[in-house]
């Protein structure tokens, strides 16, 4: 049978993106279907915007800590309209760049919804298109839970489009986006309260990492408040909010901002026209090769509920188009020792196994830690201060897992990240000579 395509990707995030330019580029026909913007959250409600806004937030401790090297810089005042003006002409450059990119790798791009029909069959626009195989990348979408007045709160997706910084905000939920988001209305200036319904901010993440990033918000000033849920929300004549509490309490606020984890985004997508299965938790089901049940339907990405971040949707998309299109170069992705970072402020990165991980899985474990004030600190009264943290296995000396929550955290793991997926053990480390004076030294000095 003939098809108009050899490959038809739904969505032009950083999956759909990678495969559809790989495959194209490896000579299959291939066509892409985007509704809202090309190059998916990460490019326009995700990473990218999200990184900016941090950047802008950082400014402020830099303007804090300028007085100490001898800069007096009266009058500095932060206009929110600006940064987002300036966060959206760079969102639309990017824009360029992939619509670019993928027409110039013979994509054929068609701007709307698609549709499955059947397991070989796609509507866009209402026009029909058959295609051998069908690749779903439609990523995600924020989740607010059904509770009275969540119609008054906002989501990431809203945040990076707010015509005005709100002067107090309460942050709902305890993991990435809520913690970077904090930091960043905590840093433009706002009044910020993070409002989590556990313990401890970041499950999952090395105890060390999660106590002494909560110190850490707490000497900058964000309030944390745990063990709270939000019971119902209700707009005030003066347009002020106010949050009912489940202990009672009632917080006012202008802006309550969601940030409790993401859907599938399976709306009007048409699986059932084909019997695509989903699993328990309601995101597409996919084997190693990211086949679903329905063999010539694939799925990569956040849509099939795994390690939702832009590498490792990439690394899936370039990893299906090498299967179907290059066979011969097709390697599976490597899930272990995915590094990643939250970037809050002060950052938090990680790369392998926490102290608790490695605990349950080792006879033997020997930890590194130090804690540090930054050398950029040291001409002012700032007390923030830098955690780093070494798992090693003391029967091999392999290096499990390296932790660390300070300024560029991001930027030093990963080349430790190279450095675990080479097998490094501590002694490697130790006889690595350091980069003098820097803080990222430390982790080939802790004895
Ligand atoms: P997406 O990038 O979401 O792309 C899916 C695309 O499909 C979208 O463009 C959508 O419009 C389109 N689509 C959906 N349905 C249809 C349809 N029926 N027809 C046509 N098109 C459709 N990850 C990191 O690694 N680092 C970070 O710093 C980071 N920060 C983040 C910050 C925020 C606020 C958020 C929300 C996410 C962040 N992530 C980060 C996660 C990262 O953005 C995602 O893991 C990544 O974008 C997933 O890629 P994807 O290809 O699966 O889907
Ligand atoms: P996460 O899964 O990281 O965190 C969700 C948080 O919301 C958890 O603290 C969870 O609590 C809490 N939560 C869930 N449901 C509820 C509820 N009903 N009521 C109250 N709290 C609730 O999701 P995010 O939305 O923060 O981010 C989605 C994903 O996007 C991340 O997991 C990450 O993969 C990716 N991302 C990556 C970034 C990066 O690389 N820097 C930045 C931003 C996002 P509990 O822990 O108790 O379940």
């Amino acid at each position: 049978m003939a098809f108009d395509f050899d490959l038809f990707v739904i969505g032009a995030g950083s999956g759909g993106v990678r495969a559809a330019r790989f495959a194209a580029g490896f000579g299959a026909r291939v066509a892409v279907a985007e509704s809202r913007y090309l190059g998916g959250t990460c490019v326009n409600v995700g990473c990218v915007p999200k990184k900016l806004l941090v950047y802008g937030a950082h400014v402020a401790d830099d303007l804090e800590q300028a007085g100490d090297f001898g800069w007096s810089l009266e009058g500095a005042r932060f206009d929110w309209p600006t940064l987002i003006a300036n966060k959206n002409r760079e969102i639309q450059r990017l824009n360029g760049i992939y619509r670019s990119l993928l027409v110039n790798s013979g994509v054929n791009l068609l701007d709307g919804h698609a549709r499955i029909l059947g397991p070989h069959a796609v509507e866009v626009n209402g026009q029909r298109f058959s295609a051998e195989h069908i690749l779903v990348a439609v990523g995600g979408w924020p989740q607010v839970p059904e509770i009275p007045g969540r119609e008054l709160a906002i989501t990431s997706n809203e945040a990076f489009y707010l015509e005005q910084l709100p002067k107090r905000v309460l942050v709902v939920g305890g993991g990435y986006i809520a913690v970077e988001f904090a930091s960043i209305f905590h840093g433009l200036g706002a009044q910020t309260a993070l409002l989590y319904r556990g313990e401890r901010l970041l499950r999952g993440f090395d105890e060390a990492v999660r106590s002494h990033l909560e110190e850490e918000l707490r000497k900058k000033g964000l309030d944390l408040q745990f063990n709270s849920d939000i019971e119902r929300i209700e707009r005030q004549a003066d347009g002020s909010l106010l949050a009912t509490m489940r202990d009672g309490r009632v917080l006012e606020t202008d802006c309550v901002f969601y940030a409790t984890g993401r859907r599938p985004m399976l709306d009007n997508l048409g699986l059932e026209n084909a019997g695509v299965a989903l699993d328990e938790r309601g995101f597409i089901s996919v084997d190693d090769e990211y086949r679903t049940s329905v063999p010539s339907i694939l799925a990569i990405g956040d849509v099939t509920g795994g390690v939702q971040l832009t590498p490792v949707a990439l690394a899936e998309g370039m990893a299906v188009a090498r299967r179907l299109f290059r066979p011969e170069e097709y390697r599976p992705v490597d899930y272990a020792l995915i590094p990643t970072a939250v970037f809050s402020l002060p950052n938090i990165a990680t790369v392998g196994l926490t102290e608790q991980q490695a605990r349950k899985q080792c006879h033997a474990v020997q930890v590194f830690e130090s804690r540090f004030r930054p050398m950029k600190l040291t001409l002012g009264d700032c007390q923030e201060r830098i955690l780093m943290k070494l798992v090693v296995d003391a029967e091999t000396d392999r290096v499990l897992g390296c932790h660390m929550v300070g300024p560029d955290a991001g930027e030093i793991i990963q080349g430790l990240a190279v450095a675990l997926k080479a097998g490094a053990t501590k002694a490697v480390f130790d006889d690595t000579l350091g980069i003098h004076p820097s803080a990222a030294e430390e982790f080939v000095t802790m004895r």
